[in-house]
């Protein structure tokens, strides 16, 4: 008979990190349970290798994360993707490529920029920025800033301009392979990838190292980058912004759907403790 096992697939920012400290401790309890029982626990955030690395204690709840929203998943060396799943290897990780190579990114938006040079427009990206500029636009550490300038998949960027324009935009980059999605304070360019189809791979890696696993999973966000992920999952938790608004969600088809009562990580704790408890005890 198959064992049951749980997945979590978490995004951090204003889920299970608080959207102004950046701390998770509102989630302790529920993170000690995950590590008692041996959940694994997949970070999937917009967030670069270089500002998820550091996250030790997070990480090691798992084997794998997902960075620069689904354009890369990094997999621990001794962990591999299924027969099939190109897989390169790099700093110590097995990396499967979703999307497309940063350079490509911002020369696409550099000569879609240059489209406009002479308008009122601004396209800016974190490449153009310096690392205290990045920290004063989102309110990043200094150190964190310099971290989210290392990017490798996708670039965020201010756009100031009309909505025409930013369909311009965006019709100009689509020509070329690279999505426009909107985030809380920026833009997002990046290729065809999403975080649902990197958590999709990571199940199947999961499947394929424990066979005699069955496994359900779990999906928690707060925002538009989380939809995808959120509709992947058998479980959908929708974390309550700071604001006290949700995000506005269609569910998928016989999938469960949990709102969070609070926000952010004490909001995490609470959705978790719960699916643990039904889960786990039956
Ligand atoms: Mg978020």
């Amino acid at each position: 008979m198959l064992k049951a096992g749980i997945l979590i697939f978490t995004d951090l920012d204003a889920t299970l990190l608080d959207s102004d400290t950046y701390s998770f401790d509102a989630a302790g309890p529920a993170l000690a349970k995950i590590r008692e029982y041996g959940i694994p626990l997949i970070i999937a955030s917009s967030k670069t290798r270089a500002e998820i690395e550091p996250m030790t204690e997070l990480r090691s709840l798992s084997k794998v994360f997902i960075v620069e929203n689904g354009s890369a998943i990094f997999l621990d060396r001794d962990f591999s993707p299924p027969p099939g799943i190109q897989a390169e290897l790099k700093s110590g990780y097995r990396v499967v490529v979703l999307g497309r190579r940063y350079s490509e990114i911002v020369h696409a938006l550099h000569s879609a920029r240059s489209l406009w040079s002479l308008c009122n427009i601004t396209v800016k990206g974190f490449f153009d920025m310096t690392a205290e500029e990045i920290a004063a636009l989102t309110g990043l550490k200094p150190g964190s800033a310099a971290r989210a300038k290392e990017r490798e998949f996708s670039e965020p960027f201010i756009f100031k301009g009309s909505l025409s324009d930013l369909r311009s935009l965006r019709e100009a980059l689509e020509e070329k392979g690279i999505t426009v999605s909107e985030g809380g304070r920026l833009f997002h360019a990046q290729g065809n990838a999403d975080k649902g189809a990197a958590a999709r791979l990571v199940m199947e890696t999961y499947r394929y190292a424990y066979p005699e696993i069955s496994w359900k999973s779990v999906a928690l966000g707060d925002g538009p980058n989380d939809e995808e992920m959120l509709k992947f999952a058998d479980i959908a938790v929708i974390i309550r912004k700071p604001d006290g608004s949700l995000l506005d969600y269609a569910p998928s088809p016989l999938q469960r759907v949990i709102s969070s009562a609070a926000a952010g990580p004490a909001g995490w704790n609470e959705a978790i403790l719960r699916i643990i408890r039904e889960e786990c005890t039956g």
